[in-house]
C-alpha cells in the first residue's frame, strides 16, 4: 500500500534501520526506542493488524515470531529477555496499520502497561 509507512520501508522508498530481511519479513530498528534494544518484525505482505489473519497465515506468524525471538538473542536478549508486543487497532495502542511485533530488551520493563 503506497500510503503505508512500512510498506514504503520495505519498497525501499524511505529509510528504515533494516537487521533482518527475507521473502516474506523484515525486522527494523523502530525510530522512536522505548528500551536499548527495540526493533520491529513485520511481514512484507500489508496485513492491517493481528485480527486481519486468517488461517493460512499461521504459519508466517510462527516464522515471524521465530524471527523476533532469534533476533532477539543476536541482540543481546538472550539471557534476561525481552518483551514481545502486538499493539491491534485503537484500544491496542496500534498507530501504524501494518502489523508488526514490538521486541523490547535491554532493561527491566513495567508491567502491566499504563
Ligand atoms: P504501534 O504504536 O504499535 O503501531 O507502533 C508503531 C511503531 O512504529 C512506533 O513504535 C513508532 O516509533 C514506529 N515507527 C513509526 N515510523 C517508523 C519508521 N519510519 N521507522 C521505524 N519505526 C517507525
Amino acid at each position: 500500500m503506497s500510503d503505508c509507512i512500512f510498506c514504503r520501508i520495505i519498497a525501499g522508498e524511505i529509510p528504515g534501520k533494516k537487521i533482518y530481511e527475507d521473502d516474506e519479513l523484515l525486522a527494523f530498528h523502530d525510530v522512536t526506542p522505548q528500551a536499548p534494544v527495540h526493533f520491529l518484525v513485520i511481514p512484507k505482505r500489508h496485513i492491517k493488524n493481528i485480527m486481519e489473519l486468517e488461517s493460512g497465515d499461521s504459519s508466517l506468524i510462527g516464522r515471524l515470531l521465530y524471527r523476533a525471538q532469534a533476533l532477539a538473542a543476536e541482540l543481546g536478549c538472550g539471557e534476561k529477555g525481552a518483551r514481545f508486543v502486538i499493539n491491534c487497532k485503537s484500544d491496542g495502542g496500534q498507530t501504524v496499520d501494518h502489523l508488526h511485533c514490538h521486541v523490547l530488551g535491554g532493561r527491566p520493563l513495567d508491567w502491566p502497561p499504563g
